[in-house]
């Protein structure tokens, strides 16, 4: 006889799926698999459970909560299969409610008589010298920016000479406030767009000043505020910080928390309620662990997200 070639071994093509017909499914306990697994169970003494695996109770405990939420999961304590039954959809996310204007206004007046000489701690003479230090302050302290723009102003006194500074020279002189290559473009770009579209002088709008090279709306917030009499609300991170742990809104982005923070404050107190967040921040609701026990504000405070506190 002679010998079958292997293609014509090979098992027939399975029938081809129709659309919304479900696959065929092997009958119970006629595949290899499904009697070795009867066999193993009924050499297994009543009661033990086979290794590796988990009640429906100890995988609903042990399974990620993200997993958990609205899922399924069978109920009963054996390993066995069982009903399914909904598990409760976890508790909703519960709903942000805005504060009351009450305790707004609570924690505004504690705020004024806490802090009653806020300023910004950068030093200036002109709304230009403003704009300069604030960009330079990024990730660099106050109290560093004010030892070096004295000589930069002194060299490059207005957006003319600052546009056409040497870029190595300027680099060497705010190199102390690290990120100094990124800064020094920025500054040359940011007083060359002042030199080509303003003639020289800071925009007072925020539409102008943030389309300005290097200057975000925190930048442009900082020299509305301090140097124009502009209010508006500038969001670093203790700002963010706090606006959170008081319950004053539950946005992350400081962009959208800005816009919360103008929807409940009195558009007078924008500029100075930064102020008084940022030294509250600095001096008692610190990041890592809050001074609570010492907090003026802690009657009006939900402590949202305060873990530990001292
Ligand atoms: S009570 Fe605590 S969490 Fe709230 S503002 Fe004061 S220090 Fe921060």
């Amino acid at each position: 006889m002679p010998r079958k070639s292997p293609r014509s071994r090979r098992k027939p093509a399975p029938e081809p799926r129709l659309p919304g017909k479900s696959r065929p499914r092997a009958a119970p306990g006629r595949t290899r698999s499904s009697q070795r697994g009867a066999k193993a169970r009924a050499a297994r003494p009543r009661g033990a459970k086979a290794r590796g695996t988990k009640t429906g109770a100890a995988r609903a405990a042990s399974a990620p909560r993200h997993a958990m939420q609205g899922a399924r999961v069978r109920s009963g304590t054996s390993g066995r299969r069982t009903t399914l039954r909904s598990r409760p959809a976890g508790r909703a996310r519960a709903r942000f409610r805005p504060p009351e204007p009450a305790r707004v206004r609570a924690i505004l007046e504690i705020l004024k008589t806490t802090y009653p000489d806020s300023r910004t701690a950068l030093d200036f003479a002109s709304p230009l010298q403003l704009l300069i230090a604030t960009i330079l302050s990024a990730q660099c302290t106050d109290a560093r920016v004010n030892q070096v723009t004295p000589v930069l102003f002194a060299r490059y006194p207005d957006a003319a000479s600052l546009a056409a500074a040497d870029r190595g020279e300027l680099e060497r002189i705010i190199q102390s406030t690290g990120f100094f290559r990124n800064k020094a473009k920025a500054i040359l770009r940011c007083t060359a767009d002042i030199m080509a579209l303003h003639g020289g002088e800071v925009p007072r709008t925020l539409e102008a000043l943030t389309a300005l090279h290097g200057v975000g709306r925190k930048t442009a917030n900082v020299v509305l505020g301090n140097a124009f009499g502009i209010p508006g609300v500038v969001v670093d991170t203790h700002v963010g910080r706090l606006a959170q742990r008081l319950g004053l809104t539950r946005e992350r982005d400081p962009v959208r928390i800005e816009f919360a923070l103008m929807e409940i404050l009195p558009r007078e107190t924008w500029t100075m309620f930064s102020h008084w967040l940022i030294l509250h921040g600095r001096r008692v609701c610190v990041a890592r662990k809050p001074r609570c026990s010492i907090c003026p504000l802690a009657v009006h405070c939900p402590r949202i997200g305060v873990a530990a506190s001292a």
